[in-house]
């Protein structure tokens, strides 16, 4: 039996309307409900309204709430900066870790992930923006990662990951997920099996869904406004 909890009702019809208005299958759009700096309780209700797949940024906090939900059968999406030296603890507690932008990164999380029943969903994050200032592989350097990672035991890479700049006033809100979608094709035209475009917020979950989309990382859509 499932608990209502109303904002997932909102969001799902929210992504049900972008899917409809894209011609997407409803089924083409998976969501991870990001919970970072809400408590254990909070994911709880939600959890318990059906949700199943939750995102955090820092390892410690996750860590703490997978032990307070650990009667519960929930899917664990690393979404954060992940520090080399943190790579251990993503691998071994993790079911995804989506912000992998370099190959020493993969590498060590490919070790790690040895010891695991299965294999870790990783996803490439790109710098659709291009600025110095954030994370993820250069676009043009994106196709070439990924073959590298792909053939790294312990890991499924799964597709590619962005966190696009908001457009500046009057910019096409959809033009850095296209660029992303690119990438992806561009990847998939060289024969990587790639099945995942992880992009879309709360904000802007309606053009990334437009552009392909198919994991959608929502916060404080769901909830409430992070302090
Ligand atoms: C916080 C965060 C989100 C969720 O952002 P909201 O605007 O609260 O929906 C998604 N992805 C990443 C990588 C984040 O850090």
């Amino acid at each position: 039996m499932s608990t209502p909890y109303p904002p997932l009702n909102e969001l799902r019809g929210r992504i049900e309307r972008a899917c409809l208005a894209a011609g997407r299958p409803v089924s083409a759009v998976g969501l991870v409900a990001v919970s970072k700096t809400f408590d254990a309780r909070h994911v709880r209700r939600v959890a318990d309204a059906g949700q199943r797949a939750f995102g955090e940024n820092y390892l410690q906090e996750a860590l703490a709430k997978q032990s307070a939900l650990a009667d519960l059968d929930l899917e664990w999406h690393f979404i954060g900066t992940l520090q080399s030296n943190k790579a251990r603890e993503a691998a071994l507690h993790f079911d995804w870790v989506h912000g992998v932008d370099r190959l020493k990164l993969a590498q060590r999380l490919s070790s790690f992930a040895a010891a695991r029943s299965r294999p870790l969903n990783v996803c490439i994050q790109v710098n659709i923006s291009g600025e110095a200032s954030k994370s993820g592989s250069a676009p043009e350097q994106v196709v070439s990662l990924c073959q590298s990672v792909h053939v790294l035991p312990g890991l499924r890479l799964r597709g590619l990951m962005a966190i696009p700049e908001p457009p500046a006033d009057g910019g096409d809100p959809r033009a850095p997920f296209r660029q992303l979608r690119r990438s992806f094709e561009q990847a998939r035209a060289q024969g990587l099996p790639l099945d995942t475009i992880s992009a879309g917020m709360s904000q802007d979950l309606e053009a990334a869904i437009a552009e392909g989309a198919t994991l959608v990382r929502v916060g404080s859509a769901l909830f409430g406004a992070r302090a």
